[in-house]
């Protein structure tokens, strides 16, 4: 919004594991209509800090705040009814079920019917719906014409933008990447770029967690760098590569 409201704020959140700090005191605004990159080398807390988010882990204290209300702690359900999507760093999809499956169990969370009954029970009104709703979310992925090819016969680059998909069909305001572009080919980080930018433009607020300094620098206003679970810098992309607490932090990897 116009007055800079943050669609997320974290006030001060942490989550130990016994004697590991894995967050460990992390403020952080989300602005809304952002990409908000975050960064940091291996084991510095991201995936903690969106599984904290998304209601996979409760904190060990802090808040969550969604547009100034305190999000749902420790459920998955309950936060992504509340508009947060995010994708795993590794893949969940059913690589029995085709493309077009795939989101359409996604949808599940919106049209509030179990999984028979999205893909067999559904009224002849609503199924035209949630099959429409799902090949437009394919077409933004560049994968309407794979719409009946098992998740598993697509290429792996076709599986991650497929997984974006099937965050999308709940409608999220805010959308959490966590390494969306890890093990893919170049001209498939291309296209996930492509892909992003496209998200953002439907007016999604995107969380991006991205080793790839270029895709970060491309896509992201703001980044906040994390360094043993806390943040040790944060900024324009370009200033912050520059931090010297960012180029000592990536040295010692
Ligand atoms: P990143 O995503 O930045 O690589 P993680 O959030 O995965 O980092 O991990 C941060 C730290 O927390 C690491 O030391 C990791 O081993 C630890 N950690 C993460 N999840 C767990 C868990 N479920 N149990 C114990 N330790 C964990
Ligand atoms: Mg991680």
């Amino acid at each position: 919004p116009a007055d800079g409201a943050p669609l997320l704020v974290l006030e001060d959140l942490k989550r130990h594991f016994g004697g590991v700090k894995a967050v460990d005191g992390l403020s952080v605004s989300v602005q809304s209509g952002a990409i908000h990159g975050l960064i940091g080398p291996n084991g510095s807390g991201k995936s903690t800090v969106v599984n904290v988010i998304s209601g996979l882990y409760t904190p060990s204290s802090g808040r969550v705040l969604l547009r100034g209300s305190a999000l749902p702690t420790g459920s998955l359900f309950r936060v992504a009814r509340a508009g947060v999507a995010r994708t795993f760093q590794n893949l969940q999809l059913f690589g029995e079920l085709t493309a077009l499956e795939n989101v359409m169990v996604a949808l599940k969370g919106v049209y509030r019917s179990p999984l028979p009954m999205v893909l067999f029970g559904l009224g002849r009104a609503e199924e035209r719906r949630a099959r429409a709703d799902a090949l437009a979310l394919l077409n933004l992925i560049g994968l309407r014409g794979q719409a009946l090819n098992k998740a598993k016969d697509l290429t792996y680059g076709a599986q991650r933008f497929l997984e974006i998909a099937r965050a999308l069909a709940r409608k999220p305001d805010l959308l959490i990447l966590d390494e969306p572009a890890a093990g893919l080919a170049h001209p498939d980080v291309l296209q996930q770029i492509e892909i992003i930018k496209r998200v953002h433009q439907r007016g999604i607020t995107i969380i991006l967690i991205e080793h790839h300094m270029d895709v970060v620098s491309e896509l992201c206003s703001t980044v906040t760098v994390l360094d043993g679970g806390k943040v040790i810098a944060e900024g324009a992309p370009d200033e912050v590569k520059r931090h010297p607490k960012v180029v000592e932090a990536y040295l010692g990897q």
